[in-house]
């Protein structure tokens, strides 16, 4: 396994010999099962794998927790070499973002509603800092996580838009035992905080379980999601969702797929999880 933080050497290792078909897993670091997951799909569909490691900063809002988002290189570096991986993309900041640096990528549509509201530029740094990804790695497929709905949502956009020549392909979310989705931020929670934070899954099941008795309404099966996590002192709602699969606009009925999803605040931790439906 080769790490680096050089896209120059990123491009002669991955043209090296050209008819191999490479898998990309971008991530900010502080890996685990969710990652790993999608690294071992990339293991399976390609030639050779190619992870890259970088906490983007333009995808953070000041007030957001850039400064404390966790990090581990040393242990990701092993868990990743373990796992198979050919190529690790290490960049510093200003490796991504050098003096003089201009050119941002919006995706419009799709980036506004859920996370866009709670997060207005969130989704410009994710798309730009792909983009980049993207076009440094040149990847014959890349790897993304269900777990981050509306960023698959966004980033088929942006692949399509942009006319990248690859493959966008989803893994599912990975849990842990008791439902809590697998993320790098779960770490801040403290043990009171883990304890509830399965809340955000009882609160998807809880509404999913309604539309399958017969509840189409979704104010209706917002209320419920409302409800379970208003039931928790520790948990602070900050949105509920039950959204079109593929424009994100939230519904007025369940009447075919859609996707229920959420954020729920834990002190200064915020989490989201959600649930697709595929029929009604
Ligand atoms: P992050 O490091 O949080 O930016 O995540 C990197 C990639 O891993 C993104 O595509 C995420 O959607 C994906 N990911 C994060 N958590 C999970 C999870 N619990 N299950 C599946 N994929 C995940």
């Amino acid at each position: 396994m080769i790490t680096t933080g050089d896209i120059a050497q990123v491009r002669a290792i991955r043209w090296a010999d050209p008819s191999l078909s490479w898998g990309l897993v971008p991530t900010m670091g502080y890996l685990h099962d969710g990652h790993l997951s999608l690294v071992r799909q990339a293991r399976a569909e390609n030639d050779r794998v190619a992870v890259t490691i970088f906490v983007n900063p333009t995808q953070f809002a000041p007030t957001e927790d850039l400064s404390t988002y966790p990090r581990d290189l040393e242990r990701d570096l092993a868990l990743l070499a373990a796992g198979g991986v050919d190529l690790v993309f290490t960049p510093d900041n200003t490796t991504m973002y050098p003096p003089g640096f201009q050119t941002k990528v919006t995706v419009e549509q799709v980036s506004r509603p859920l996370e866009g509201l709670s997060r207005p530029a969130h989704f410009q740094g994710v798309t730009t800092v792909v983009a980049k990804l993207f076009n440094i790695v040149q990847p014959t497929r890349a790897y993304f996580g269900q777990k981050d709905a509306q960023q698959t949502v966004v980033i088929r956009r942006l692949a399509a838009d942009l006319n990248f020549n690859l493959e966008i392909i989803v893994g599912p979310t990975i849990r842990e035992a008791d439902g809590l989705a697998m993320s790098s931020r779960n770490v801040r929670l403290s043990p009171e905080q883990r304890a509830v934070a399965t809340v955000l899954y009882r609160a998807l099941h809880t509404a999913v379980s309604a539309l399958r008795a017969g509840e189409h309404d979704s104010e209706t099966l917002r209320a419920l999601m409302r409800d379970t996590v208003a039931a928790e002192p520790l948990a602070r709602l900050d949105y509920v969702s039950v959204a079109h699969l593929h424009t994100l606009a939230e519904l007025d009925r369940v009447e075919s797929g859609a996707l229920f999803s959420l954020a729920v605040f834990f002190g200064n931790v915020r989490l989201i999880d959600n649930i697709v439906v595929e029929a009604a």
